[in-house]
C-alpha cells in the first residue's frame, strides 16, 4: 500500500486483512467505518479485542474454552455426563448447543487428523479423550462435582469429510475394549439437497442411516 493514507489507518487495514474472510477491500471499508465512528464505540471495540484472552481458560475435562475450569457445561448437574459428543472444533459444539436438543457433554478435539498437514493424534485432544473414557467407562466412572459418572456413550460428531471420517475411525479403534458404546452421527442429504446431485458417500450414508417413515 502506498503512503497516501496515514500510517495508523494503513496498519489497521493490514491487521484487518489478516482476518479470515476479510479481503483488502473489506479491510479498507472496516477501517474507514471505524474512523467515522464515535470515539467511545472504538474504545469499547478495542477493549473487547485486548481483553479477549484475559478471562478465557480451557476446560480440562472437555477442552472447550470457558471462563472457568471446569466449564459451565461440565459443571452443570443437569447435563448428562454419561453421554459425550466428540467434535472437531469449538464452533461445532456451539452449533450443537444452539440446537437445544443435546443434554450430554462435549469433547473438543481442536482439529482433525490430516497427515498431509502433519496433524497426527498427538496434535489433537485424543489422548485426553481416551483417558477420559478409560476413567469414565469403569463402574465408579468419571469424577466431577464431587460425584462419579459412568460414561455410557460416545457420539463421534466429526465432519463427514475424508479427514473427519478418518478421525472418527481412529477414535473408534482407540476405544475398542472399553465398556462404552461408540456411535457416529447419521448423515444424509441436506434439506433442499437433490438425490441426483449428491455424491456417492453422502448417498451411501443416507441409505445406511435410513429410518422409519
Ligand atoms: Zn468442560
Amino acid at each position: 500500500m502506498t503512503n497516501f493514507l496515514p500510517k495508523s489507518i494503513r496498519t489497521l487495514i493490514e491487521e484487518f486483512s489478516r482476518l479470515p474472510g476479510v479481503g483488502p477491500k473489506s479491510a479498507q471499508r472496516l477501517a474507514m467505518h471505524l474512523l467515522r465512528s464515535p470515539r467511545d464505540k472504538i474504545e469499547s471495540l478495542g477493549q473487547a479485542v485486548t481483553g479477549l484472552k484475559d478471562d478465557i481458560v480451557f476446560c480440562e475435562t472437555c477442552w472447550n474454552i470457558a471462563e472457568k475450569n471446569p466449564c459451565y457445561v461440565c459443571d452443570n448437574p443437569s447435563r448428562d455426563k454419561s453421554l459425550i459428543c466428540v467434535v472437531e472444533e469449538i464452533l461445532d459444539a456451539v452449533a450443537i448447543e444452539k440446537m437445544g436438543e443435546f443434554s450430554g457433554v462435549y469433547h473438543v478435539l481442536h482439529g482433525r487428523l490430516s497427515p498431509v498437514d502433519g496433524i497426527g493424534p498427538d496434535q489433537l485432544k485424543i489422548v485426553e479423550l481416551v483417558k477420559r473414557i478409560e476413567n469414565g467407562s469403569k463402574d465408579d466412572g468419571e469424577f466431577s462435582e464431587g460425584k462419579s459418572y459412568k460414561i455410557n456413550e460416545v457420539i463421534l460428531a466429526t465432519n463427514p469429510s475424508l479427514e473427519g471420517e478418518a478421525t472418527a475411525l481412529y477414535i473408534q479403534k482407540a476405544l475398542i475394549g472399553f465398556d462404552v458404546k461408540v456411535t457416529r452421527i447419521a448423515r444424509g442429504l441436506p434439506v433442499g439437497g437433490d438425490v441426483e446431485y449428491a455424491d456417492e458417500i453422502t448417498l451411501m450414508r443416507a441409505m445406511k442411516g435410513r429410518g422409519d417413515f
